[in-house]
């Protein structure tokens, strides 16, 4: 596919999705520019990104943004990130996968580009020591996420 032809269908995906019955027209916009960029990063088309319950279904607070990634070349496969805030356009992507303690899905790693996602890939989330410091690749995202179980030492018990 041409750069041409990617920036148009980009461009497409962008405007197909910024009218929606519930949100305003700048958020439904934002919200579908982080779903083309990540699926620029990811190299994908924008087609195989899909908001969490869909676009029809988005529904409020937007804010973390859950995104679904399937592969193209393998539908089985499907990747989901959480992107900080839809307003922001510099933001990392984070991967969300099992907490290695309670299984709840968590930011696993911090995804900037497509080699980042490799290297995790590669390596897996490294194993947690039970002396409770987070090892560097987990991001800072990971500790005390909502989503721990409350048994999980990672969990907010201020929250
Ligand atoms: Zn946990």
């Amino acid at each position: 596919m041409t750069i041409a032809s990617r920036a148009a269908s980009a461009n497409d995906y962008v405007r197909q999705h910024s009218t929606h019955p519930l949100i305003s027209r700048q958020k439904a916009e934002d919200t579908a520019r982080a779903a083309v960029r990540l699926a620029a990063l990811l190299g994908v088309d924008p087609a195989n990104v899909e908001p969490k319950h869909s676009w029809n279904y988005l529904s409020l607070p937007l804010a973390p943004l859950t995104l679904h990634a399937s592969d193209p070349d393998d539908p089985t496969q499907v990747y989901t990130f959480s992107y900080r805030d839809p307003l922001c356009d510099d933001e990392p992507f984070y991967l969300l996968g099992p907490c290695p303690v309670c299984e709840a899905a968590v930011p696993l790693a911090e995804i900037r580009s497509l080699a980042d996602l490799g290297a995790f890939l590669a390596d897996g989330p490294a194993p947690l020591p039970d002396n409770g410091i987070l090892p560097s690749s987990y991001p800072d995202e990971f500790d005390r996420h909502p989503a721990h179980s409350s048994a999980c030492p990672f969990w907010d018990s201020e929250s």
